[in-house]
């Protein structure tokens, strides 16, 4: 087993090796090489809020552009204790790759600010919002850069940049920000899409090996808007939800979860998900990914698979709804074991989608039903994951290094073709 060194836990460098694996395979010209290893720009910004208590506390935000080659910036903002630029600049990087898989017209960024949104009110964290917007008023814009929600935001934060922005500039401009409530200009089906995109990948895997969904025991990790979505969908596909995990702990029970009522449980009664009176042996939200099951969808936090706990993966399939779950030293321990991957910037990449199609649809005034999204969706995630398996199979190489290696290489050509400025 590899010896974990005190880097593993560091998310950008396990993007940058990522990153390094698949440039070196693809042959990538040095000059491009270098363009695209680094961040366009990246910004911190330090947030003076007043709190509900009249106490001035200063919290500390980041934006990182990574790439702007095949579009304006893309990606979430996440509001969380453990935020950190290192963070903000592998999730940066991650999105231009992504956005690139499923070959969408946008480039990759990200933001953070460093905060507890279950310790904070919800003036507070509206203060928090609009001040940290205003600050990067210059940086934002449907041209420019598009934000979305990620852990601790959600349509709400959207909503306050929305607005924020279009008070500087003088007109709504509901194109600025995606995951936005439905009547403020959000997609329908926005709010599932990285669920449903899980889903999708799923039923091609499965059909790749002739599993039937009925006979496909899933295990998912994380029970927040990706996690309790995919086990929604895919529960209401078929398959059999047999393991569940918030950060308060899991249950594992080989019969399969009744998951409305464990839905029902969490979200409606707000009662803690591991007290689910439906049955199920308790356990930690760790030990839930080594559990049996045909599929595990780690959907919670990065940094959960790694090379002291991945030779304990007993499932065939790993989707990881999460950005980052598994770390880079684990991932030769996987592929080892066989385990078809089904990597992030692929896995979850229906959100980023929908957010796009969210964006066409703001700009054009004109909404979608929800049927039309799903199916386009559909498309688009069916489709990527086709692409990037042909790829593996013909490059030899594991789905994850062709999944990077084709976002790469369309991110590179982009830039040949729009040649470097200066
Ligand atoms: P969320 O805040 O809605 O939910 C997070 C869930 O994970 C919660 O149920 C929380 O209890 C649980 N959790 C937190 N720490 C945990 C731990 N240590 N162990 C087990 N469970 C834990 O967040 P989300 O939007 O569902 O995002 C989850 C992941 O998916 C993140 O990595 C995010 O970057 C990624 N992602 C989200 C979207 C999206 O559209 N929301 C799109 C692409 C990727």
């Amino acid at each position: 087993m590899a010896t974990p060194v005190p880097d593993e836990f560091n998310v950008y460098a396990s993007a940058d090796v990522r990153f390094e694996a698949a440039a070196r395979k693809l042959g990538l010209e040095d000059s491009l090489y270098r363009f695209l290893k680094y961040p366009n720009k990246e910004i911190t910004v330090y947030i003076p809020v007043m709190l509900d208590s009249g106490h001035l506390e200063v919290f500390i935000g980041y934006r990182v552009h990574h790439s702007i080659v095949r579009g304006p910036g893309k990606g979430g903002i996440r509001f969380a204790p453990t935020v950190t630029l290192d963070e903000v600049r592998a999730l940066a990087s991650w999105m231009t790759w992504k956005c690139a898989v499923v070959n969408i017209p946008f480039g990759g960024a990200k933001g953070g600010v460093i905060c507890d949104p279950s310790k904070l009110s919800n003036g507070e964290l509206e203060r928090i919002t609009r001040r940290y917007t205003a600050e990067l008023i210059e940086w934002f814009g449907p041209e420019r850069d598009v934000p979305a929600p990620d852990l601790g935001t959600n349509e709400q934060t959207m909503a306050w940049i929305m607005d924020t922005y279009s008070m500087h500039v003088r007109h709504t401009t509901t194109a600025v920000v995606t995951g936005k409530p439905v009547d403020l200009g959000g997609s329908r089906g926005r709010h599932e899409a990285t669920g449903r995109g899980i889903l999708f990948n799923c039923d091609r895997a499965i059909a790749k090996f002739r599993m039937p969904r009925v006979h496909t025991s899933v295990i998912v990790q994380g029970f927040g808007n990706v996690g309790s979505t995919s086990a929604k969908l895919l529960h209401e596909a078929g398959y059999k939800i047999v393991g569940v995990a918030d950060i308060h702990g899991a249950l594992y029970n080989e019969s399969g979860f009744d998951v409305p009522k464990l839905l029902d449980w969490v979200t409606v009664q707000r009662k803690p998900l591991p007290d689910f009176p439906g049955g199920g042996a308790k356990m930690s939200a760790s030990e839930i990914l080594f559990q049996p099951a045909d599929i595990v969808i780690p959907a919670a936090v990065e940094n959960q698979i790694t090379s002291d706990n991945a030779h304990q993966l007993q499932t065939r399939i790993l989707c990881e709804g999460a950005n980052g779950p598994c770390t880079a030293m684990a991932d030769e321990i996987v592929d080892r074991k066989g385990i078809f991957v089904i990597p992030d910037i692929l896995a979850n990449a229906g959100g980023v989608t929908v957010s796009y199609f969210e964006w066409v649809q703001d700009r054009q005034g004109y909404f979608w039903r929800e049927k039309e999204v799903n199916e386009r969706l559909k498309d688009v995630v069916e489709h990527s994951f086709e692409e990037v398996i042909r790829y593996a199979e013909r490059h030899g190489v594991n789905n994850r290094v062709a999944a990077y290696m084709l976002a790469i290489d369309r991110v590179a050509f982009a830039l040949k073709e729009r040649g470097i400025y200066a």
